[in-house]
């Protein structure tokens, strides 16, 4: 949240707002546009020429080439130039986040001023983090839903109390598998369902239902929480 405060504080000072009784003409001959979701992103002037030029990958000075700072509050779908939805084609991710990357490689700004070198560390963290965002379906799903003003349910009372009953018996599988093999076979059956929930999801995101969408998320919540009990599980048989 505080990155997120950061960035519009940036953002805002980057306008070089001036009070709007001292600008009262200015704003009667300008209309904003009806949209302007993303606005927060307009660029700052560039701290080395001072130029408000465009960003090439909104992170460098198309007239300088100086790497700007970090700008944390960036859209990661733009960032890493895809479409704002939940369908992505996860090579072309991969693909994107690796040439994002090499671009910001710390090994380019070892003979750069200390700044682009801070810029180029930060970046490659901020890079990192929205990559691990979009290409994990659950992470993916949170975040398009933030986007949307909408946030995870703080507690289980939507749940149907069928869906709760079978996670419990589905845990107390996982207790009483004696052998790896078990294990396994449960595993397998998750990774299935997780899969089809992700397709779910993408259904749910282009309907625009939301609640759905939710409801979806806190399921392949306690999906990964019965996977992470199978990997204890493992790891103690394999002490024992
Ligand atoms: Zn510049």
């Amino acid at each position: 949240m505080r990155s997120v405060i950061n960035g519009l504080k940036r953002a805002v000072k980057a306008t070089n707002y001036t009070p709007l009784a001292q600008n009262a003409n200015l704003f009667r001959q300008f209309r904003l546009p009806e949209t302007r979701q993303f606005s927060v992103e307009s660029s700052p002037a560039c701290w080395n020429c001072q130029k408000k030029s465009k960003l090439k990958q909104n992170m460098i000075c198309s007239d300088c080439g100086h790497l700007q700072d970090v700008n944390s509050g960036i859209n990661y779908f733009k960032l890493l130039s895809f479409p704002i939805q939940f369908s992505l084609e996860s090579q072309k991710l991969t693909r994107s986040f690796r040439q994002l990357q090499t671009i910001v490689h710390p090994d380019k700004y070892s003979n750069r001023t200390s700044r682009e070198q801070t810029n180029s560390a930060d970046w490659s963290s901020l890079i990192n983090k929205a990559y691990k965002t979009l290409s994990t379906p659950i992470e993916r799903g949170q975040y398009l839903l933030q986007l949307e003003g909408e946030q995870m349910p703080q507690d289980n009372s939507d749940l149907n109390k069928e869906f709760l009953m079978a996670m419990m018996e589905r845990n107390e599988e996982v207790e009483d598998a004696e052998d790896n093999q078990t294990l396994e076979g449960l595993n397998a059956q998750l990774i299935d369902e997780l899969e089809d929930m992700a397709q779910k999801l993408n259904i749910l995101f282009e309907s625009q239902d939301l609640s759905g969408v939710k409801e979806t998320l806190v399921a392949m919540k306690y999906l990964l929480s019965i996977q992470n009990s199978i990997k204890q599980k493992q790891q103690s048989l394999l002490g024992s």
